[in-house]
């Protein structure tokens, strides 16, 4: 079974073609991702307008590479996987339409795929792991831990009250006049800094919901950069610093709550895993792969170039979708919110 998934829902345009592989894992044999971050990165963050321009300019070829690529054509797909949602509509609308047409004129199942769950289902196709795990999801737009008992079988264990992860790094790349997107940037300052100059807060500590919060943490931030302003380099890598060290201890601590809950709801994880593009942060890595180690658990998290957005995650979520026969037809809506837990196995 080969599928071919399509990704527009944020700022990378994505194509890519997927078949699963003896070992229960994924086979990517094409994976094409145009990153438009340049065109943002003026701004500071993702323009809806310019995002959605950006993706029919170079959709239709991206498709066509990752066939090329896959050493494949069209007829040779079994099918057509899309990222409906959630996101930016312009965006999504532009993959969805472009996914029922190559469905409608090739005679192949459409299968509209929740971005998230993509995410979440990343696991597998890197490593073949069984449900259910424990999920930290982490990117630009969410922060959630879900119990991922199958596919389409999702239970949100927390999320953030206010900033995702990703956005709280990206403010606080902004206030420090670092570059777009923040993640990266606020790592790569870190190396060098003292993580325990500033006494910064940490959100949600203790609390017995593994929910999170973010902004407080930010505002904390801010406070300091203000007071010290102008910053010299040395502050602004003490600051990422200790914001980075802030909201690894608080990651830490609510994924201990949330293992905690996880197995009256779902039994005995097979993993703890991190998805979004946040997992591509190494001391978030690290300090997950300790923690799971001393629960006895295996750390799955993805490669870098699978963290961020891409096609081979939708692809994979398509064929773990086609397997159980879940097919959308031409009437699959564009959705600018999709709870991930409503991405259900019926849906
Ligand atoms: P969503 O998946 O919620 O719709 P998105 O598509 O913007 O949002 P991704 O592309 O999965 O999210 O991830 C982008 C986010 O990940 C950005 O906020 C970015 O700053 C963050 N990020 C990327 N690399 C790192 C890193 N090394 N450390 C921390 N955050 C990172
Ligand atoms: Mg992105
Ligand atoms: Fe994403």
């Amino acid at each position: 079974m080969n599928v071919l998934g399509i990704e527009t829902t944020c700022d990378e345009t994505a194509a890519s073609v997927v078949m699963p592989g003896e070992d229960g894992r994924g086979r990517i044999l094409s994976n094409e991702v145009l990153s438009q971050i340049a065109e943002h990165a003026a701004y500071g963050g993702v323009v809806p307008e310019i995002a959605a321009r950006a993706h029919v300019e170079v959709l239709d070829r991206l498709v066509a590479r990752a066939l090329d690529r896959a050493g494949m054509s069209l007829s040779q797909v079994d099918g057509i996987a899309v990222a409906a949602g959630p996101g930016l509509i312009g965006g999504v609308l532009i993959g969805l339409v472009t996914a029922k047409t190559l469905s409608l004129v090739a005679r192949k199942p459409l299968v509209a795929v929740n971005h998230l769950e993509a995410h979440a289902l990343t696991a597998r196709l890197t490593d073949g792991i069984g449900f259910p795990y424990l999920l930290l999801l982490a990117s630009g737009g969410h922060t959630q831990l879900v119990a991922v008992k199958g596919v389409g079988d999702y239970v949100r264990l927390g999320t953030t009250v206010d900033d995702a992860i990703g956005e709280a790094f990206d403010k606080v790349a902004k206030l420090l006049g670092l570059g777009y997107p923040g993640g990266p940037e606020v790592e790569r300052m870190a190396e060098t800094g003292n993580p325990e100059r500033f006494a910064l807060p940490r959100p949600m500590l203790g609390r017995r919901e593994p929910n999170f919060s973010l902004s407080g943490l930010k505002t904390a931030l801010r406070i300091e950069a203000e007071r010290l302003a102008p910053l010299s380099s040395a502050d602004v890598a003490d600051l990422c610093a200790g914001f980075q060290a802030a909201v690894v201890d608080v990651v830490v601590d609510r994924v201990r709550v949330a293992l905690r809950e996880f197995g009256s709801i779902a039994g005995h994880p097979t993993a703890l895993v991190a998805a979004g593009g946040v997992a591509a942060n190494g001391a978030i890595r690290r300090a997950l792969t300790t923690q799971a180690n001393e629960a006895g658990l295996a750390f799955v998290a993805p490669p870098l170039s699978l963290c961020g957005d891409n096609g081979a995650m939708i692809a994979w979520a398509g064929i773990e979708r086609l397997r159980l026969g879940l097919v959308d037809d031409l009437t699959a809506p564009a959705r600018a919110r999709w709870p991930f837990a409503e991405a259900a196995a019926s849906a």
